[in-house]
């Protein structure tokens, strides 16, 4: 076998697969290792699993519901192993297609773990591999903290939580980013008694602090219990003492509390991307990276979307009130009750919220449905300079929840 090639790149995530198949489609050689599944952690335990399974959770949850639209719906069961069955038979339908898609590019894929020697050489099952370029997108793991270390049993990562047989009767899920809210409604959907426990002012503490709020006024609501300012005092056979005395005896518990990029020593002349780069750790962003790597595509890093699922989803880009001096700046704010389209939906709890700075649109922060689409059109019009005056030419169709950004140009 002819182990020279141009690109060698370790770890199949969406930044090492992308790199891939772009540098494949230059005329490339390129050889990619991967120690696990094609897809990496996006596919195989991140996003696309957690959202199959929230969407499996909002459908029970919406199904209970039903007769709120006029639909009666009884003796609704929830069948979790067939969640589960569909959540793999997805994975696996895109991890096939992800494999077909390299196979075609005729990128050579080892199964293996690969260790980088140097900048230009590449060892695996003691072959070595010269690469004229290496790539290491090795990602990231789930983050073990001090006090909290993963038993696999009662102290779950974000991985244990995919593979739960059977759901518990209580949850106390410790962090509140993207993937401890998420988790906090696929249980709370499914009926389970869902703690969250957040050591910051607020729930989602990266978030705008008015999405802040309204989060916590939905889980409110939906009566998912949490804690601010809080963090675990003890654990104790299974009894959990928080900083405020309280005390806690869930059946399981989800520790989601950032992850860690799988990184030892990093190599001069090797390029990293994705998770591992330990910037912004999003599948979005790590296929932006190995683009802009590759083909030389330049992307505003600020204006990387995030994005919170579930009902209603959460999505914001650019500037946060909290970053921006208290006169420099204009906010405009559409509540949801006043779109058409949410009535329709059911679904009134939100808004939509776009701040500018001398007429130019600096962020945008959005409670809705349909919120990551929506703050792709934003992301837009950041991006390209559009100014609040320019965007009012723009036709938004009606009846949507977009006519919520539409509005809000006129509400400055
Ligand atoms: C529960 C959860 C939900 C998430 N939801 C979202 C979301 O909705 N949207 C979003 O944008 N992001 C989400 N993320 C984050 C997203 O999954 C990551 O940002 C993304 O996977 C990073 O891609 P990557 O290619 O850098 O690394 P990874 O996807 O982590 O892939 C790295 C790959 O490298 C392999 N590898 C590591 N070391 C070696 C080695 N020595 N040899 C060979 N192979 C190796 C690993 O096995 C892995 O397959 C979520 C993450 C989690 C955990």
């Amino acid at each position: 076998m002819n182990n020279n090639f141009d690109i060698g790149i370790i770890g199949a995530g969406p930044a090492g697969y992308t790199y891939a198949l772009h540098a494949s489609a230059q005329g490339k050689s390129v050889v990619l290792f991967e120690k696990e599944y094609i897809g990496g952690v996006c596919l195989n335990k991140g996003c696309i699993p957690t959202k199959s399974i929230l969407h499996s959770s909002e459908v029970y949850k919406q199904i209970l519901n039903a007769d709120k639209f006029g639909v009666t719906a009884q003796n609704v069961t929830l069948d979790y192993s067939k969640v589960l069955e569909r959540k793999n038979k997805i994975v696996e339908t895109l991890r096939k297609g992800i494999e077909l898609a390299l196979k075609n590019a005729k990128v050579t894929v080892i199964n293996s773990e690969a260790k980088i020697k140097d900048k230009n050489t590449v060892e695996c099952n003691a072959d070595i591999y010269n690469c004229s370029k290496i790539v290491c997108a090795t990602g990231s793991s789930p983050k073990v903290v001090k006090g909290l270390e993963f038993d696999h049993d009662f102290l779950l990562s974000s991985d244990d939580i995919l593979n739960l047989e059977c759901l518990p009767k209580s949850i106390l899920i410790i962090g509140s980013g993207a993937i401890g809210v998420e988790w906090a409604r696929i249980f709370s959907n499914f009926g389970i008694e869902t703690t969250v426990v957040e050591l910051a002012q607020h729930l989602l503490p990266l978030a705008d602090t008015e999405v802040s709020k309204r989060l916590e006024r939905i889980f409110k609501a939906e009566k998912i219990k949490f804690y601010t300012q809080t963090c675990v005092k003890e654990i104790n056979n299974k009894k959990i003492t928080l900083s405020n005395n309280e005390i806690l005896e869930p059946e399981l518990v989800l520790v989601a509390v950032g992850r860690t990029p799988n990184i030892t020593d990093k190599i001069e002349g090797v390029t990293y991307i994705g998770d591992i780069a330990g910037e912004i750790q999003l599948a979005h962003y790590a296929i932006k990276q190995a683009i802009e790597d590759i083909d030389g595509i330049k992307f505003e890093k600020g204006l990387t979307p995030s994005v919170v699922y579930g009902t209603p989803e959460i999505a914001w880009v650019g500037k946060r009130e909290q970053d921006l001096e208290p006169d420099s700046y204009n906010k405009s704010l559409v509540l949801l009750s006043a779109i058409g389209k949410a009535h329709c939906d059911g679904q009134t709890d939100g808004f939509i919220k776009i701040i500018s700075q001398k007429d130019k649109i600096v962020g945008a922060h959005i409670v809705s449905s349909e919120a990551s689409s929506l703050i792709q059109q934003i992301t837009i019009a950041i991006q390209n300079g559009i100014t609040v005056d320019k965007l009012k030419e723009v036709c938004f169709p009606h009846p949507t929840y977009s006519e919520g950004i539409y509005d809000a140009l006129f509400k400055f």
